[in-house]
């Protein structure tokens, strides 16, 4: 494709590029904005999915982008077997002054899997180093998703995603996700749901052997599987006296719902527990650089310390400096800006917004999120919560629907008896004004009716 002069739209038939769609063509982004894309025809895309839950500070931050010129200038790539800069180490200072307690390294990576995949051999390292090198498994849940390498989706539990690649994966034990609106029984309080939760995880453990399980992984607010699944109230409290009980590392996967798109720079800070390693990635970089990082307990790295004094693993890009330097540049405007106060406030205008435009929809089942981390789930009908018949790809007519109208949202769905449904999730900006969230959700309305009337 001749780039000086961009169509608007590029054709399945006419790019060599290995788009992950094989039979659609794609609008040309040229330009971005704060809150807008634009298309090589002149359009502009409302943002209200930052991508996939990244642009945390929207599009062309003058900052960011000044902080990555400036690195530039100094200095692009440094090996990490070579060196460290001081930028990286600056990254994983302010990283660590903000952490959960007892947190004291970051491993920097260049995204959500690559942290999930250090996270998890970090996890089967660090019982090797303590002399417990029969712990070999791990337990996740499903209805989750923690990336798309191997590792990562051998913890995943989307059903979907897995299938065809079944045969590659290690074997993981998969528990129920917290996902109230369906599985919370009417004769149970939201307290006695979670407890029961966590039995299922004290049963899969009992029968796997505690002493042979490493780790438990979840995401602490759920995003890309089940439009945004939050916990009940004492889930991960009695996640996190499980695994202690057992010696089990809790990883919390904060990749989607992490540095601040819930409210708080951590979603785990809303639930009172501090996991032993937590990944993080998309809005630690806002989309400026593709970085990702694996924070880690005192104590984790203190058995690598005090054993075999190397971490077995590694990438090329691990650390890269211009990376760091934007991340800290967006990390750095979110603090001196206010950004997660904001995201609390303008989230619970977005929670009114969304109530009043879909409590009443007959194809809203439920809305649910926190921050700036929404969710609606999309039934055929409210009553029974029967879904869509899968064929139909009714999130993905809401998509282009919604990009014909101008407005990014993030759809999901697919599988049904395996789970998963229909549903749109929307992660704006944090640099979002009421007025912005008042056309997302108008736009949104509109580009659900129309894919809801185009399922016949
Ligand atoms: N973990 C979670 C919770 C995610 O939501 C994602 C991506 O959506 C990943 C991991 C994988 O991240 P990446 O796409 O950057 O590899």
């Amino acid at each position: 494709m001749n780039t000086l002069s961009s169509p608007a739209t590029v054709a399945q038939d006419a790019t060599h590029v290995f788009h992950r769609q094989l039979r659609h063509g794609l609008p040309v982004a040229v330009s971005g904005q704060g809150m807008t894309l634009t298309d090589a025809s002149g359009k502009t895309y409302l943002d209200a999915c930052g991508g996939a839950a990244v642009s945390c500070l929207g599009h062309g931050h003058p900052e960011v982008r000044a902080a990555m010129h400036a690195q530039i200038d100094r200095l692009t790539y440094a090996h990490t077997s070579f060196f460290t800069t001081g930028v990286a180490e600056e990254l994983a200072d302010l990283l660590i002054d903000t952490a959960p307690a007892g947190m004291s390294h970051v491993y920097f990576v260049s995204g959500g899997s690559e942290a999930v995949e250090a996270a998890l051999k970090m996890a089967r390292q660090y019982f090797v180093e303590i002399g417990q090198p029969q712990r070999r498994h791990f337990i996740a849940r499903r209805q989750s998703y923690h990336g798309n390498t191997l590792g990562a989706l051998a913890v995943g539990g989307n059903a979907w995603r897995r299938e065809q690649f079944q045969p590659l994966l290690i074997d993981v034990t998969h528990v129920a996700p917290c996902y109230e609106y369906r599985d919370r029984r009417a004769d149970e309080s939201a307290e006695q749901y979670g407890q029961r939760l966590v039995a299922e995880l004290s049963e899969a453990i009992e029968r796997l052997g505690p002493q042979n399980v490493m780790a438990f992984v979840a995401e602490t607010v759920g995003g890309a599987t089940a439009g945004v699944l939050t916990a009940v109230p004492g889930y991960f409290k009695g996640v996190r006296e499980l695994c202690d009980r057992h010696g089990i590392l809790l990883i919390l996967d904060e990749v989607m719902c992490g540095m601040g798109r819930t409210g708080t720079l951590h979603a785990c800070e809303q639930e009172g527990v501090v996991p032993d390693l937590m990944t993080i990635a998309k809005g630690l970089g806002g989309g400026y650089q593709p970085i990702g990082a694996v924070l880690a307990q005192g104590r984790v790295v203190g058995a690598f310390r005090q054993g075999s004094g190397l971490f077995q693993h590694g990438h090329t890009y691990l650390g890269h400096a211009v990376a760091c330097a934007a991340a800290l540049a967006v990390q750095r405007v979110i603090q001196r800006d206010g950004l997660l106060a904001q995201v609390r406030e303008r989230g619970a205008a977005l929670q009114a917004l969304l109530q009043q435009a879909f409590a009443g929809h007959p194809q809203v089942g439920d809305i649910r999120g926190r921050g700036l981390f929404w969710g609606l789930e999309l039934v055929a009908e409210r009553g029974s919560k029967r879904w869509f018949d899968p064929a139909l790809r009714l999130h993905a007519r809401v998509k282009s629907e919604a990009m014909a109208g101008g407005l990014m949202v993030y759809p999901m769905g697919g599988t049904v008896d395996g789970r998963c449904g229909d549903h749109i999730l929307l992660a704006p900006p944090f640099i979002a004004s009421e007025a912005d969230l008042g056309e997302i959700v108008e736009r949104l309305r509109a580009a659900l009716d129309r894919a809801v009337a185009g399922c016949g």
